[in-house]
């Protein structure tokens, strides 16, 4: 018998351009959404974007309410949690970067109401995904979130962010190669489910960011378009398959076992870009293609070694042989790399 159910969310609005941030109270006014728009922000994307997306709701006829909160935390949550469980609270809209994006869609799932992603830089998918994750202590709480229902992302402020975080974006895209490699031997080895369509799809824009390569330039604004496209449809992906795993694999076991140890972690993007290199090196070898993966991060200024990330060498070789045991999730890590084996890899590898 047929007893399969497909259960895809996908954002519906999504609307990427220059100057397009004074839009976002009309592409939400199209999502016939009931109530008023409680605005999440911080300090510095205030004063970019988020202080503009409230006037803008005002001069729509909403009565928005904002809540700043000044780090990605629990409490931050349970502040957002609290202004929005009001019943004249009909949605919530996400102004800023990572964290804060991450913080309104926890804040959304936890009282049943959707959100809209307007990020101000382009640096990792999450800003398109259905999921989101909060540190606590030296951990990280990964949880599943509903994706936004419309992304409004202005390249012309996207453009104006730091570069390197345009740069942890794409190095995230570029990890897509490795993700999908580490799902489809998790199929073959675990039976994991693998959808065809989203490990494609996911594997496609990785190629067209590489492909697009020369484009990718500071004070570019094309730049940024290029990346946010490939951030939507990596989270396209991932809302297709219902899960991370065409974006995240071993080399986001190994980013999140930095953000652990690391005394002072890189950006999450490009920690998984390093990664990726040594990840894809233990699936394919030494004449493999990792050499890829290295040049086409290079190419879009992003580090390919630990003296580049500011991590130290040891560090690297704990992550390597310590990140298999963060989550049950089974990718070319299999069961733990030895400590000779990580030295090797990273060494063949340049990154260290
Ligand atoms: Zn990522």
């Amino acid at each position: 018998m047929f007893d399969k159910s497909t259960w895809i969310r996908l954002p519906r609005n999504v609307v990427v351009g220059h100057g397009v941030l004074d839009d976002a109270a009309a592409a939400v006014e199209e999502l016939r959404l009931h109530g008023d728009p409680l605005v999440v922000t911080s300090p510095t994307p205030a004063k970019v974007a988020g202080d503009r997306v409230v006037e803008g709701f005002s001069d729509a006829g909403f009565d928005p309410r904002v809540v700043r909160i000044e780090e990605a935390t629990f409490g931050a949550v349970e502040e957002v949690i609290e202004v929005a469980a009001s019943d004249d609270v009909g949605y919530l809209v996400g102004v800023g970067g990572g964290k804060v994006i991450d913080v309104t869609k926890m804040a959304g799932e936890d009282v049943g109401k959707g959100f809209v992603s307007v990020p101000t830089a382009a640096s990792h998918d999450g800003i398109v995904s259905g999921r989101a994750s909060i540190p606590e202590g030296d951990t990280r709480h990964s949880v599943a979130a509903e994706p936004p229902l419309a992304v409004v992302a202005d390249t012309e402020i996207l453009a104006d962010a730091p570069w390197e975080l345009t740069t942890a974006g794409c190095a995230d895209i570029i990890s897509n190669f490795t993700a999908v490699r580490d799902w489809e031997l998790a199929h073959r080895l675990k039976n994991v489910e693998y959808h065809e369509y989203a490990g494609a799809l996911s594997r496609m824009t990785a190629e067209m960011l590489v492909e697009n390569a020369d484009s990718i330039r500071p004070e570019l604004e094309e730049s940024a378009w290029i990346v946010t496209k490939a951030l939507v449809s990596s989270g396209v992906a991932m809302s297709i398959a219902g899960s991370s795993r065409p974006a995240s694999g071993a080399e986001h076991l190994i980013s999140h076992q930095l953000d652990r140890i690391a005394p002072e972690p890189a950006l999450h993007g490009h920690q998984v870009g390093v990664a990726s290199i040594m990840t894809e090196y233990l699936h394919s070898g030494p004449k493999g293609q990792w050499q890829d993966i290295r040049d086409a991060l290079a190419s879009i200024d992003a580090p390919t070694t630990a003296a580049e990330l500011g991590i130290d060498e040891e560090i690297v070789i704990e992550a390597l042989t310590t990140a298999h045991e963060i989550r049950d999730r089974y990718t070319i890590l299999g069961d733990g790399m030895s400590e000779a084996a990580a030295r090797e890899a990273a060494n063949v590898t340049g990154v260290i």
